[in-house]
């Protein structure tokens, strides 16, 4: 689809307007907005399960996928009902600039590659929503942004955290100061890595940074929502495993302060090493608030402490996956529907953060932030 027939497909009913349909569903068309056709690049873990996660959403889509498996694609199309035209390789993923089935490509590669295969993407004319971090550095994610501006295309960091209800909960609790003003924010994040040795997540050119980048930018994106943007100091510690199979550059524990404007201040990890943890514990004057797990794809819970009266109750909220929260926001935003809540901004300024984080953790020192 071209560019600028999306707003019209997506956002309107078009009768008649896509090819290769029948009259039937051009009928349905008429009075049913077009969902967005989605390629995803990369059919690792993730990638195929957010495929599965996909099926059957209303405004969204899988019309193509890009891979380097030639047999695991073939059979994921087979399971997509997908014509093998709509199987794309990383060489002629440029090809995808003339398929006008695909408006937008969600890319689930290794880190350090999100940059290169982003900006194929935006070069080709397509939406992106990428996989976290969005770049190996700010610098590179910057540049992305101003890519994606020129074209008028949304780039959105795929942040399904900001579509939690829970997250949203406490946030909105903290904005609004219900139990008084914010103290303190905690956040981390940790499992015991096991991958083997040859896996991406070793490898610095790819995967960017080690459990920071990999599983810490919950923390990090955590304090800085919680603690209302970006703080003005940051001080930093990593450690590193003996592991034989990875570098020095990859360390398998972090962990780091904030300190805002505001006088909060944030504590977060993230961790290689330790048993599963995903936490959130939020100190306000007069109370406290824990989400834990905090960030799971879905199954947050809000436990509230208050003083007055002195009780510790659980906060009912209903459950909501965030995955298609996720799919429906980006559609809408391209669709323009929605206003961008999360943007490539988030991703920048996150990586600015981790970037610090690692600056900090090298000269041992507190890191300021412009
Ligand atoms: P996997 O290792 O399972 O998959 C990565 C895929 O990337 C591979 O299967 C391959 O797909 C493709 N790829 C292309 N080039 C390379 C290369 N040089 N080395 C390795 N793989 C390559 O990783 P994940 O699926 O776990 O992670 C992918 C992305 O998803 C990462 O950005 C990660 O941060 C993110 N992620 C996000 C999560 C979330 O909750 N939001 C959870 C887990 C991961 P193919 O075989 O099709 O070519």
């Amino acid at each position: 689809m071209r560019r600028r027939d999306l707003l019209a497909a997506i956002g309107m009913a078009v009768p008649g307007a896509l090819s290769g349909r029948s009259s039937s569903a051009a009928a349905t068309d008429s009075v049913r907005p077009r969902r967005l056709g989605l390629a995803m690049v990369g059919l690792g873990g993730y990638g195929r399960l957010v495929m599965e996660r996909t099926r059957g959403l209303p405004q969204i889509e899988i019309t193509g996928m890009v891979s380097g498996n030639a047999e695991r694609a073939a059979a994921t199309a087979r399971e997509y009902a997908m014509g093998s035209d709509a199987i794309y390789t990383y060489e002629n993923f440029d090809r995808v600039a003339e398929d006008e089935r695909i408006d937008a490509v969600h890319i689930c590669l290794p880190v350090g590659l999100h940059a290169a295969f982003a900006e194929r993407a935006l070069k080709a004319g397509k939406h992106v929503l990428c996989e976290k971090p969005l770049a190996a550095s700010s610098a590179d994610a910057r540049r992305l942004a101003r890519l994606a501006a020129e074209r008028a295309l949304v780039l959105m960091p795929a942040y399904r955290a900001w579509f939690s209800g829970h997250v949203q909960e406490v946030r909105k609790r903290v904005a609004e100061a219900v139990h008084g003003e914010l103290v303190a924010v905690d956040a981390h994040k940790g499992f015991r890595m096991q991958l083997p040795a040859g896996n991406w997540r070793f490898d610095p050119k790819l995967a960017g940074g080690g459990c920071l980048y990999d599983i810490g930018v919950y923390s990090v994106q955590l304090c800085r929502w919680i603690g209302g943007g970006m703080p003005m100091r940051v001080s930093a510690m990593t450690a590193h495993a003996a592991a034989a199979h990875w570098p020095d550059s990859i360390e398998d524990h972090v962990a780091f302060t904030f300190e805002f404007a505001n006088g909060a201040i944030a504590t977060g990890s993230a961790s290689w090493r330790h048993r599963l943890q995903n936490r959130l514990h939020v100190a306000t004057h007069d109370a406290w608030m824990c989400l834990d797990p905090a960030t799971p794809v879905i199954g947050e819970r809000l436990t509230l402490g208050l003083e007055r009266p002195n009780r510790i109750e659980e906060v009912l909220l209903p459950v909501r996956d965030q995955l298609p929260a996720m799919y429906r926001h980006f559609a809408d935003c391209i669709a323009g529907r929605a206003t961008p809540q999360v943007t490539a901004e988030d991703g920048i300024d996150d990586l600015r953060l981790m970037e610090a984080i690692y600056a900090s953790a090298r000269a041992r020192r507190v890191v300021e932030i412009a």
